[in-house]
């Protein structure tokens, strides 16, 4: 469960290419951070992925079925958002059950599955509230909380952290990275913050211009940048 193929993969909007014809396995388990400059197409890697658009050419596979054949809800992915999308009017325990209603999930095994996800994103306390009055951090939990009830076979996060402080984000970075360790599910997760690819991924995926310049593990990339691109980008002596 949980490993992506991409096979010449290519996304045009109009007359403009964005992915050229690409090429790129993740393996069940991993931790993958697609890393570039803003344009590069992180997001629309994701987004075809996830199936929130249509490939141009080539084929996406996901545990070896042809994903073109499978509606984005029926994937098995999980996307948290940078916006966190939650449901104002909704308390956190309704907008992390919120897709489970949708499948129309049997009350006590969702209940079961919120009560997990809450504690293990220290959320417990907070489930009778509402996304408003809850700090920038949390909110971020429960969109999290959100991808983990579905229990995915993956989780794409599109720049998860990009709105918060500093301080907070330190701090969101490891409780990504030790859900990651506690759960060994596929991440995939887009930024376009060095940092936080050297800390975060099993294998980096270096962008420019819908291109992969590079993939490899943060050491492989730190001591064997293929060019002065991910030399500047990875910040590798020169
Ligand atoms: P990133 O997430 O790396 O910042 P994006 O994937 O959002 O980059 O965008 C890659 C390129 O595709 C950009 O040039 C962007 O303007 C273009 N693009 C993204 N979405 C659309 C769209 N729906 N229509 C037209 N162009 C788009
Ligand atoms: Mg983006």
């Amino acid at each position: 469960m949980g490993r992506i193929t991409l096979d010449k993969v290519t996304k045009r909007f109009g007359e403009v290419e964005v992915i050229p014809p690409l090429d790129l396995t993740i393996e069940d388990g991993e931790f993958v951070v697609f890393v570039g400059p803003s344009g590069c197409g992180k997001s629309t890697l994701l987004r075809l992925i996830a199936g929130l658009e249509d490939v141009s050419g080539g084929e996406i596979r996901i545990d070896g079925r042809d994903a073109t054949e499978v509606p984005p809800a029926k994937r098995g992915l999980a996307m948290v958002f940078q916006s966190y999308a939650l449901y104002p009017h909704m308390s956190v325990r309704k907008n992390i059950a919120f897709p489970l209603r949708m499948a129309n999930m049997d009350k006590a095994e969702q209940d079961r599955r919120i009560e997990s996800a809450a504690k293990v994103l220290n959320l417990t306390d907070y489930l009778e509230r509402r996304p408003g009055q809850l700090s920038g951090g949390q909110r971020q939990r429960v969109a999290i909380g959100r991808a983990i009830v579905r229990e995915p076979a993956a989780f794409l996060f599109d720049e998860p952290l990009s709105n918060l402080d500093a301080a907070l984000r330190v701090g969101m970075r490891l409780e990504i990275s030790e859900l990651h360790e506690r759960l060994k599910t596929t991440m995939i997760y887009v930024t376009h913050d060095q940092v936080e690819a050297m800390t975060m991924a099993d294998k980096i995926v270096v962008l420019r211009a819908g291109n992969i310049e590079q993939v490899g593990s943060p050491l492989d990339l730190y001591r064997s940048p293929r060019n002065l691109f991910v030399a500047g980008f990875i910040g590798s002596p020169t």
